[in-house]
Parts: C-alpha cells; sequence; structure tokens
C-alpha cells in the first residue's frame, strides 16, 4: 500500500488521551501489521537525508521504529532511556517539562566523538524530547546530521525547537 495510505489505516486517533484536550496518534496497529510495518520502515530507511553512522532512538516507541529502521539501514542502534535503567556510567541530561522535569541516559561510550547521529522517534509533538535527546547526543561530541519522526503533529512548535538540526518525517500531519 502506498505511504500516504497506511497513515490512514494503520494510525488510530482517540480523543481526549491521556488527558482532556489531547488527540492522540495510536501507532500500534500499525506494529500489528507486518506488511504495512515492513513498507513504512523500507520507506523511512531510503528517505533518510545523508549519512548516517548510528541511530539514537528515545524510550519507549523511538525503539520500536529504530530499531527495525536501524537493522534496514545496517547500522547500529543506540538507546536513550529513562533515568535509571542503564547500567555503567551512562550520561544524564534533565530537562524542563510543562510539569517538573524529566532527566533521559545514554550509556557510556556508546556514541563515539565525532560520529553522524540519526536522532529518531514516534512522533514530534512539542519538540520537548527531541531537543533534549539531540542535546544529550552533542553533548558526547557526536554531530547530529536529521531529527526522524514517523509524525510531525504541525502546529505545535516542535520543529522550532529544533534549531539548526534537519527534521525528517514519514507523514506531517495537522
Ligand atoms: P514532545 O516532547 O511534546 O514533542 O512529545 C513527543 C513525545 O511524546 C514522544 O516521545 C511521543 O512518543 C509522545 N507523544 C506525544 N503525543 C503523542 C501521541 O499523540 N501519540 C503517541 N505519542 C505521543
Amino acid at each position: 500500500p502506498e505511504i500516504a495510505e497506511i497513515e490512514r489505516t494503520h494510525i488510530g486517533l482517540y480523543q481526549d488521551f491521556p488527558q482532556p484536550g489531547v488527540l492522540f496518534r495510536d501507532i500500534t496497529p500499525l506494529l500489528r501489521d507486518p506488511k504495512a510495518m515492513k513498507s513504512v520502515i523500507k520507506y523511512w530507511a531510503s528517505t533518510v537525508p545523508g549519512d548516517v553512522d548510528l541511530i539514537v532512538g528515545t524510550e519507549a516507541r523511538g525503539f520500536v521504529f529504530g530499531a527495525p529502521l536501524a537493522y534496514e539501514m545496517d547500522r547500529g542502534f543506540v538507546p536513550v532511556r529513562k533515568a535509571g535503567k542503564l547500567p555503567g556510567k551512562p550520561t544524564s541530561l534533565t530537562y524542563d517539562l510543562e510539569y517538573g522535569s524529566a532527566t533521559i541516559e545514554i550509556a557510556e561510550n556508546a556514541v563515539p566523538k565525532g560520529s553522524r547521529v540519526l536522532v529518531l522517534d514516534d512522533l514530534l509533538a512539542t519538540g520537548g524530547t527531541a531537543a533534549a535527546t539531540i542535546k544529550l547526543v552533542e553533548s558526547l561530541g557526536a554531530e547530529v546530521v536529521a531529527a526522524s519522526f514517523l509524525i510531525e503533529l504541525l502546529g505545535l512548535g516542535g520543529r522550532d525547537k529544533l534549531g539548526d538540526i534537519p527534521l525528517h518525517t514519514v507523514w506531517s500531519i495537522q
């Protein structure tokens, strides 16, 4: 099936989840269908801009798309996790949320200085998560080649939070 068609048929829409006023996009119907998933991963891999050494994906849905994309691209995958999940001496970054703050971590030595990284998540909304992930990767001396998302929700200011980092999406929708 055509990529645009898969967005209509395989992404669920839930009004007022997880909070009133939020229109939630549910990616689980896409995960449930191997044909659609293969089409999306192949399309995604073929449209990634530039040369990439590593793919860094954000917990948790960034893992679900980042690992198959990395496999398809024949590149390594590195998870960015919520605090307290990684062994050894991970590098941490704390960032502000609407209410409170969050801390994310990446394994020591997983991303070498100078490597070219694709930062990936399932969805770009306000851009807070992506901006923090980019900052964490850059703090290791790596270069973020692009930030890549299955879905960009337009009108929430996400792309403005990415600074100079090129944005790459499978679907940009209202
Ligand atoms: P942001 O930090 O506001 O850009 O939110 C992006 C993060 O929240 C990503 O890690 C998404 O997985 C999650 N997220 C926000 N809105 C949705 C949604 O409608 N569906 C699925 N995930 C969402």
